[in-house]
């Protein structure tokens, strides 16, 4: 009810997109009409923008497909109509408890999205863990970076990004490993990039099988075999014993588990390594004496580590080369997982994966879940085992046997970006009920709601996110959301009002939910009381923890003075077995596919597939194939190849290149509703198989066979 501007309004905020966490100013004309900078004041990237966040407004600005109200069906055969917010609720409520008074808390589930703000991840936690009684909540974050999260629980004792950006500018060594930030983490790799201009002895080593931009900017690539990370790592480790790159005292102050590390990594020769790998044990040499000769030794990984079936041995073989050398909670020193999305961190710092609670706390540990039943004053106990993960939820959903019977799903667009797409669909299909709370109905998953709720977007609402660096800020609610949308934040406390939660959520604003989540945080390593929307808007972002008391920017760096977050304080090195039990390959299905991103699009296009700026760079899907297994399939580049996995298909252009290893074909990920001539829905070849403890889904290694295509 502000006076109305008498000219131009500037809003600080931060971008939607990747884990960087960009801070934005948004400038709104008086006409309506918003133009986006970077903000020269956040400390994230310092003014700079990439492709994606300079045409932030362009996704604001087209309403094109934007759900504008509440849509409901009687029956699967009915097409849904537009109804009231009371009468979508009242429904969803109604279905919800007669479900659980059937079959129980775990008939119903939530799936959502490192895209929600911390705020909706804490609200949906609470309602289902702590008022529903089911652990049935996990998030497509699971997708990306739930093998660091277990491989920094192992090793340090919680999952706690050690290091910070300002790292960047302190290494003199970057390893990326199964990353390719100059596409993916832009930001982070122009600041690498610069700072590596001006100090020409930066080293950088790139492990990618893949010729990525970032391979072609690296001093050193590494091509290897894909799965074989952990055979490297493991060959970096036995070098740098052997060379004498070890902190003996850090070792014997600061860790365990030296020894049995140790007798794994002599297991193999460097030169067996290397042949398994399929490098040159110089090549890998080099990549240890650089790395044991830096007084500053970074290593960046994302997805081609994390989705993996042995994505936490990679992990934690990564992490190994940190221990070993030293080389964590030092300035420019230590093991960096970049997150994919842009609140990822938010989600795993409230325990919205299937295993967790607020602040690092554990659904598997007693006195963790007395503490939040006490906290939120609970109806029911939290379950003592971990719900169902994203994957697993798709599955339950499809088989009659398991008590899931409805799913709620939240910003997010499994059809697409789920492996296994095909039953994906089935179990979309076979569920009894489903819920899809979203801003746009290029979704693919809509078609399949029984309940469509309309979500307010980004500027539309008011929260906070958490970036890869543990930075806390604040996002401005700047523009009325369309329609009869809602911010996700209050869809989530209506409904469990209507669910007869009313005193426990009964809130006015987010600024509410962040301060109940802040005090859940007193006094453990997340602790985020002194973290305000007061303090936020005033300077910006602060990283955490930063207890109440606390003055400046927050914590930088972790483990710098002070104890592991492990019982005793030390951290566990591991010896890790370099297996690898990913799909095999055969005559039927001769070649590895692996599926990642592009440079100018995000997740399955639902934001940027509608900006036209965006889509030309690369406007259609393709399969990147080496030329030599194209000749043997008589495919020549442009021509529409039909690629045939255990699950499905996929038709698409063929693009020969060098870029990938003979034996190895790319597609991206992105794209999702048939195309005009092509299908190119790459998880259609994507399989479930998943590590073990991090229910992480193997995105990166699948048997495939590529032929021309032939109509049939
Ligand atoms: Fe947005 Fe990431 Fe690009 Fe920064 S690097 S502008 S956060 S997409």
């Amino acid at each position: 009810t502000g006076a109305r501007p008498n000219g131009p309004t500037t809003h600080p905020t931060t971008c939607c997109y990747c884990g960087v966490g960009c801070g934005v100013v948004v400038k709104q004309e008086l006409d309506g009409r918003l133009t986006v900078a970077g903000d020269p004041q956040h400390p994230s990237n310092r003014g700079q923008l990439c492709s994606k966040g300079m045409n932030l407004h362009y996704t604001v600005m087209d309403q094109s497909d934007r759900l504008l109200y509440p849509q409901m069906r009687a029956s699967r055969s009915m097409p849904r109509q537009h109804v009231s917010w009371d009468e979508a609720l009242d429904r969803t409520a109604a279905v919800f408890r007669t479900l659980i008074q059937k079959y129980g808390p775990d008939a119903v589930a939530f799936y959502v999205s490192g895209q929600c703000l911390t705020e909706e991840y804490y609200l949906v936690n609470k309602l289902i863990k702590g008022f529903i009684g089911s652990n049935n909540i996990d998030t497509n974050s699971r997708l990306c970076m739930s093998s660091a999260v277990v491989g920094y629980k192992l090793t340090l004792g919680e999952d706690s990004v050690p290091v910070c950006y300002d790292d960047l500018e302190a290494a003199d060594v970057f390893y990326v490993q199964g990353a390719n930030p100059a596409w993916c983490h832009p930001i982070i790799w122009r600041r690498i990039e610069a700072h590596k201009a001006a100090n020409p002895a930066v080293k950088i080593i790139c492990v990618d099988p893949r010729r990525t931009d970032t391979a072609l900017s690296s001093d050193l690539h590494l091509p290897l075999r894909p799965g074989t990370d952990i055979v490297l790592n493991n060959a970096l480790g036995r070098i740098l014993i052997e060379e004498g790159y070890l902190d003996a005292d850090f070792i014997a102050r600061r860790t365990d588990g030296f020894e049995a590390y140790r007798a794994q990594v002599m297991q193999r020769t460097v030169e067996e390594a290397a042949d398994l790998c399929g490098l040159d044990p110089e090549a890998i040499r080099q990549a240890a004496t650089w790395i044991g000769r830096s007084k500053g030794f970074l290593s960046l990984w994302t997805m081609g580590m994390n989705q993996s079936v042995v994505g936490v041995n990679k992990n934690l073989s990564l992490i190994d080369l940190h221990l070993i050398t030293g080389r964590i909670g030092k300035p420019g020193n230590g093991p960096f997982s970049l997150t994919g999305q842009p609140n990822a961190m938010g989600g795993r710092e409230v325990g919205g994966l299937a295993n967790g609670l607020p602040a690092h706390r554990d659904v598997t540990n007693p006195t963790h879940r007395a503490e939040m039943e006490a906290f939120w004053n609970s109806p029911v106990h939290i379950a003592d085992k971990p719900g169902l993960t994203a994957t697993e939820l798709f599955e339950a959903l499809a088989d009659d046997a398991q008590p899931l019977k409805a799913i709620w799903i939240i910003n997010t667009n499994p059809l697409v970006s789920l492996p296994n797409t095909p039953a994906v669909e089935e179990a979309l299909k076979k569920a009894r009920f489903v819920v899809v709370q979203d801003i746009s109905s290029r979704a693919d998953t809509v078609a399949y709601a029984d309940v469509v709720l309309p979500a307010a977007g980004w500027l539309e609402k008011e929260g906070t996110m958490t970036n890869a660096e543990r930075r806390i800020t604040y996002l401005p609610q700047v523009l009325a959301a369309p329609g009869e949308a809602l911010p996700d934040a209050e869809i989530i406390w209506r409904f469990a009002q209507k669910m007869g939660f009313e005193k426990a959520f009964n809130y006015q604003s987010t600024s509410e939910v962040y301060q109940e989540y802040a005090q859940s945080t007193l006094g453990t390593n997340v602790d985020v009381t002194g973290v305000s929307y007061a303090l936020l808007r005033e300077k910006r972002s602060v990283q955490w923890p930063y207890p109440a008391g606390s003055h400046g920017q927050g914590t930088p760096r972790l483990f710098t003075d002070h104890r592991f977050y492990t019982p005793n304080g030390r951290a566990q090195l591991h010896a890790v077995p370099d297996g690898n039990a990913s799909e095999p390959t055969d005559e039927d299905f001769p070649l590895i596919l692996t599926t990642g991103r592009l440079r100018d699009q995000w997740h399955t296009m639902t934001k940027t597939g509608r900006v036209a700026k965006l889509n030309q760079h690369t406007p259609e899907p393709f399969l990147q194939l080496h030329p030599q297994d194209a000749a043997a399939r008589g495919i020549r580049d442009g021509q529409l190849v039909q690629v045939t996995g255990r699950r499905g298909e996929v038709r698409v252009k063929a693009q020969l290149s060098e870029d990938v290893r003979p034996g190895l074909c790319f597609l991206p990920m992105h794209w999702g509703k048939l195309l005009e001539s092509t299908l190119g829905r790459a998880n259609n070849l994507t399989h479930s198989l998943l590590d073990p403890r991090s229910k992480e889904p193997d995105y990166k290694y699948s048997a495939v066979q590529v032929l021309p295509y032939r109509k049939v």
